[in-house]
């Protein structure tokens, strides 16, 4: 007969391996299914310096150690795509490209992405002045010139939040009005342009940089009048997509695919869960996706004492 797992967990972010640790430790039959590049959103962010206790580490670094640290504890981790779910049964099954699996619950962690420019120098410098999280990578360009791309929240806020440590900031929106909350425009424009400078209806080209970001191109979309900027660091805030292509028929999800759960990160099927940048949730960094992971147990275990 085929073996029934406790748990299965999707996804190796910050998410999953905090999840496969604590379950572990909890002595759950565990599984971690991946795709692709192991470790998750985070080994893209060159230095992660607001993780408690672990001041100077990259990102590739901290998700080697999580990794680490759940294999240590015996985890199995197969690199193997799912490509199907199926949740409506007491004994959910996992579909991969190559196999089968059966287990009690199910944790999806497979984060979210942030959406792309697609401009030229964008991939190649990302990590090198490009980056997707002010909040992450900010500090690093201290009394350096910057520039955001978006009007959205993120971005306005990602602006604001630079301002505070950047010699100036650049705004670039494509439209000429912004799509931030009044609060945040109100915030915005109480900076004079010296230190935020919005450039409206303007347009990445391409970033310029031979190791890191040295310059971009831009073009003012009315006049069709092109230029570059000198900067040291761009953050792009265009939003991000969740990956929950897998479940959003299966669980309930918001309108933009963010699955929604309660507290203990159980989604609207009992014995799913979701955990990480990919559920409905007001910050997504490592620590809360880490938090995420090991609540997702916790609940899950109580679980599956209940029900098998
Ligand atoms: P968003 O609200 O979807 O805004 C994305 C922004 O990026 C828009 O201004 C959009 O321009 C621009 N954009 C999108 N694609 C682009 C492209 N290819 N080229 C240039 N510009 C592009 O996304 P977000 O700001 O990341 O926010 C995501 C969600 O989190 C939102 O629901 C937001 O309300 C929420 N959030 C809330 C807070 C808060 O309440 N304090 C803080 C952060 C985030 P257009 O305006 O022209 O479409």
């Amino acid at each position: 007969m085929t073996e029934i797992y406790d748990l299965i967990i999707i996804g190796s972010g910050p998410a999953g391996m905090a999840a496969a640790i604590y379950a572990q430790r909890a002595m759950l039959k565990t599984m971690v299914l991946e795709k692709d590049v192991p470790g998750g959103q985070v080994i893209n962010t060159y230095e992660v310096d607001n993780y408690p206790g672990i001041p100077d580490i990259t990102g590739f670094e901290l998700s080697t150690k999580m990794r680490e640290h759940a294999e240590k504890l015996g985890i199995e981790i197969k690199s193997e795509e799912v490509v199907d779910l199926l949740l409506d049964q007491t004994v959910k099954v996992v579909k991969t490209t190559g196999s089968e699996y059966q287990s009690k619950a199910i944790i999806m962690a497979t984060g979210a992405r942030w959406k792309k420019l697609g401009v030229k120098g964008e991939k190649e410098l990302t990590g090198r002045g490009v980056s997707y999280c002010a909040t992450c990578d900010g500090a690093f360009f201290r009394n350096m010139e910057v520039a955001v791309v978006g009007g959205g929240d993120v971005a306005v806020e990602d602006a604001i939040f630079l301002a505070r440590m950047c010699k100036k900031v650049y705004l670039i929106h494509r439209r000429d009005e912004l799509r931030a909350v009044k609060i945040l425009q109100d915030s915005l424009l109480k900076h004079d342009e010296d230190k935020i400078k919005i450039l409206w209806n303007t347009e990445l080209k391409e970033v310029i940089g031979k190791d890191q970001v040295e310059k971009i191109s831009i073009i003012n979309n009315k006049t069709k009048e092109e230029s570059i900027l000198d900067i040291d660091g761009l953050f792009i805030g265009i939003g991000t997509d969740p990956n929950s292509q897998l479940i959003q028929d299966k669980v309930k999800c918001d309108e933009k695919g963010y699955v929604l759960t309660d507290d203990s990160c159980q989604t609207s099927v009992k014995g799913v869960y979701a955990a990480g940048d990919i559920r409905q949730k007001t910050l997504r960094q490592i620590i809360t996706a880490a938090a995420d992971g090991a609540t997702s147990v916790y609940a899950a275990e109580r679980y599956i004492l209940e029900n098998f």
